[in-house]
């Protein structure tokens, strides 16, 4: 009996050598064949020695299978080679195809081994910065094989879901609209500056990396050779590459219009007003119970009945829902909206109105939370932050963001009464207030001597006294180690406080390091704008003591 042969399938990855796995080149040289489409031949042809190769055209995919399953089956190790992954749109499907025909069996056919490689998806990925990273899906746009009103559909549903896509076989020599086509869908579901990605000839010699957004993705060349890579609702361009982040947890702040949550924010459940199992108690699983939950739920958010009964419509049919509710499906996820509010800097009076205001907004589903210097912050699930703002302003609310940034605490001036220095807490809010910097960095501005607001205790401290100004800086104002600021001038004229200041917070911003906090950064520079550093710390040695002990 002759000895039965192997049919490998390989994936060989993007193109050049360092991409290729171990497994691939083994494979080889193990076999007695290689057949594949002529570029990819060339690609590979370092690593032949003297097997047989058998090259054809493009298009002869099928000739190449069966002439691959033939030759296997008189005996020979035949490598099928792919480029990528022989899996994804490469010749594994067709082999089997083949194979299926001929009634073959494991058991008792020939021995296939398919050898995965980097798909360009992956390779091409990696060029972009980490522009995949969720749930993302690949198309073809070659209508060659699948019907293009499929395609239209793929693309469509896609873009609707809000994955990430890759397009593999974006435009050829003379297939050209479809590229446009698929950007025509794309643009009715996701915004124009959605970050796309075009790379061409990955790890080729040949390689181009463009990084363009949805808009002007057809201003730049496409070709055969490139993959397309669109980004999700969340995906965002930093230093020419392209971030998706781990999910949806972001928020909108008043500072920055749509921010993705830091690392250490992430996991908190107030970021997920989305959620299956928060406070309104749904459940997971897909049981009848938790499905109507799902479905009421997410029918409350439809403004009018006919919306909500074409979504209901569409789930009960399990028909998609793109024909009847395109304009309802869009990515209407909403955001955290999270921003402090007060009634002023040196106001500390609420009116009625705007507690009413407050509860209106923040709803069943946002929290309040009172803070120590004189603020509420709000945390609220919404698709419309400008809504909120214009609420909250059009009562009289200052508003100010959240995080490391800027905060002018001022005292209330005698209930107003000695209102002398009010203009210049309002001018510091002003110019300063919500600046983002290093680590939080707080103004106390009091009005008196007295400094009964506990001015010299914050950052830098600013105490009126005798028609000018006193300053205090890097007061350390937490921990057993606390330290109120050290006084380093007297005396300063009011008409130069707001640029002096400025300079100083200027100055910390510039050089701190990320996280130092004002008098970590005074200890380190041992001088701010000319003011020497003195020691606050304690006298005596403390022990450090974190707060589990
Ligand atoms: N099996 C391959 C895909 C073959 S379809 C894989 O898994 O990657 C051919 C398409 O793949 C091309 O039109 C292009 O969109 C993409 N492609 C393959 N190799 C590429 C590379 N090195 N750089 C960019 N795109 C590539």
């Amino acid at each position: 009996m002759t000895q039965k042969g192997k049919l490998f399938v390989v994936g060989f990855g993007p193109g050049d050598f360092n991409h290729i796995t171990t497994r691939v080149v083994e494979v080889i040289q193990e076999s007695d064949l290689i057949i594949g489409y002529k570029t990819y031949v060339d690609l590979i042809q370092d690593l032949v020695t003297d097997q047989t190769v058998v090259s054809t055209g493009m298009t002869e995919e099928v000739a190449r299978a069966q002439e691959a399953v033939k030759q296997a089956e008189s005996g020979k190790k035949v490598a099928v080679i792919s480029s990528g992954d022989a899996g994804v749109y490469g010749m594994a499907g067709l082999v089997y195809e083949v194979l299926v025909e001929k009634g073959w069996k494991e058991a008792t056919g020939v021995e296939v081994e398919i050898i995965p490689g980097i798909s360009a998806i992956n390779s091409c990925a990696s060029l972009l910065g980490a522009p995949v990273m969720h749930d993302s899906c690949t198309i073809s746009l070659s209508d060659h094989l699948t019907p293009w009103e499929l395609i239209v559909k793929r693309v469509e549903a896609a873009a609707q879901a809000d994955f990430v896509i890759a397009l593999y076989n974006p435009r050829s020599g003379r297939r050209t609209r479809q590229i446009v086509e698929a950007q025509k869908i794309l643009l009715r579901y996701r915004s124009p500056e959605t970050p796309v990605g075009l790379v061409k000839s990955a790890y080729r010699e040949r390689q181009e990396v463009i990084i363009t957004n949805l808009e002007e993705m057809l201003n730049h060349d496409i070709g055969m050779l490139t993959t397309v890579i669109i980004g999700n609702s969340s995906t965002f361009m930093y230093d020419n590459k392209i971030i998706t982040p781990r999910g949806y947890r972001r928020k909108y702040t008043l500072n920055a219009e749509k921010q993705t949550l830091k690392a250490h924010q992430r996991l908190q459940k107030e970021a997920e007003p989305w959620a299956l199992d928060q406070e309104t108690g749904l459940i997971h699983g897909n049981d009848g119970a938790s499905a109507v939950g799902l479905l009421t739920k997410t029918l409350e958010k439809k403004s009018t009945s006919l919306e909500m009964a074409r979504e209901a419509l569409a789930r009960v049919t399990g028909q998609s829902a793109s024909q009847q509710v395109t304009s309802i499906v869009q990515q209407n996820i909403e955001s955290i909206f999270e921003l402090a509010v007060s009634p002023g800097v040196a106001n500390k009076q609420f009116t009625p109105k705007q507690m009413i205001t407050l509860a209106e907004v923040v709803g069943e589903r946002g929290t309040m939370e009172y803070t120590p210097d004189h603020k509420i912050i709000l945390k609220i699930p919404t698709l419309e932050p400008e809504a909120i703002t214009e609420k909250l302003q059009a009562v009289d609310f200052s508003l100010s963001p959240v995080g490391d940034v800027l905060t002018v605490k001022a005292c209330d001036f005698f209930d107003g009464e000695k209102a002398e220095p009010i203009p210049y807490a309002d001018e510091l809010q002003r110019v300063l207030g919500g600046m983002e910097m290093p680590k939080e960095l707080n103004i106390g501005f009091n009005g008196c001597g007295m400094a009964c607001y506990g001015a010299v205790m914050e950052d830098i401290g600013i105490v009126f006294r005798k028609g000018k100004f006193d300053l205090f800086l890097g007061a350390k104002p937490v921990g057993r180690t606390a330290h109120p600021g050290q006084p380093v001038a007297e005396g300063i004229e009011p008409d130069q406080l707001v640029e002096l200041i400025t300079n100083i917070v200027d100055e910390y911003k510039l050089k701190a390091h990320p996280n130092e906090r004002l008098f970590k950064y005074f200890k380190r520079a041992k001088q701010i704008q000319g003011y020497l550093y003195q020691d606050m710390a304690p006298k005596i040695k403390i022990e450090p003591a974190p707060c589990e002990d």
